[in-house]
């Protein structure tokens, strides 16, 4: 068991919000730099590649209602996004220990020179942020999930300083949704 909580509590990110209220009022978040964080307050049921095939699934279907409304208009609809893109992106959720007892919450560690845009690319936009489809096949499959920010003009050496933070927690590992 971890203590990545009470870290990050002592490092300033004490209040978590549900993504789903950070999507609807953005304007809870500052226009500022900083650094946030990605935890899970429930973690859902894992299903290995079936889920990540379910998130395909719908992505797929809703690729084909796009082309079949261009159809409509007489012009071809090409996705900004390819599925072979996104199943490299969802690989990530593979590293989440999801069944072991006490496993740690936190999803990602990341800044920003504007917090506010960073956190509308990854819940209100597409194609904007590289863990937003990691973080939406999670949703989609029951898991909650909250976030944190703090403003600080030195965001980028304090991502710096919270991944060191995280990696002495975790024999080195940095969290699941981080790119290695
Ligand atoms: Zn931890």
């Amino acid at each position: 068991m971890c203590n990545c909580i009470d870290m990050l509590t002592a490092k300033g990110l004490a209040h978590w919000e549900p993504v789903a209220s950070v999507s609807a009022n953005l304007s809870l978040v500052p226009k500022k730099p900083g650094v946030y964080v990605l935890r899970a307050s429930n973690m859902g049921q894992y299903y290995g590649d079936k889920f990540q095939r379910r998130y395909l699934t719908e992505i797929t279907q809703l690729h084909r209602q796009k082309r079949h409304l261009f159809k409509k208009f007489g012009l071809t609809w090409i996705p900004d996004s390819n599925l072979e893109f996104i199943k490299r992106r969802l690989d990530r959720l593979g590293r989440i220990e999801h069944d072991i007892e006490g496993s740690c919450s936190i999803l990602y560690i990341g800044s920003s020179k504007n917090l506010r845009q960073r956190l509308e690319q990854l819940f209100c936009k597409e194609d904007r942020h590289t863990i937003e489809h990691p973080v939406r096949a999670l949703l989609l499959n029951g898991w909650q999930i909250e976030c944190a920010w703090k403003p600080t003009p030195n965001y980028r050496e304090e991502e710096k300083q919270l991944k060191i933070a995280f990696k002495i927690e975790h024999s080195g590992a940095l969290p699941p949704l981080v790119n290695r």
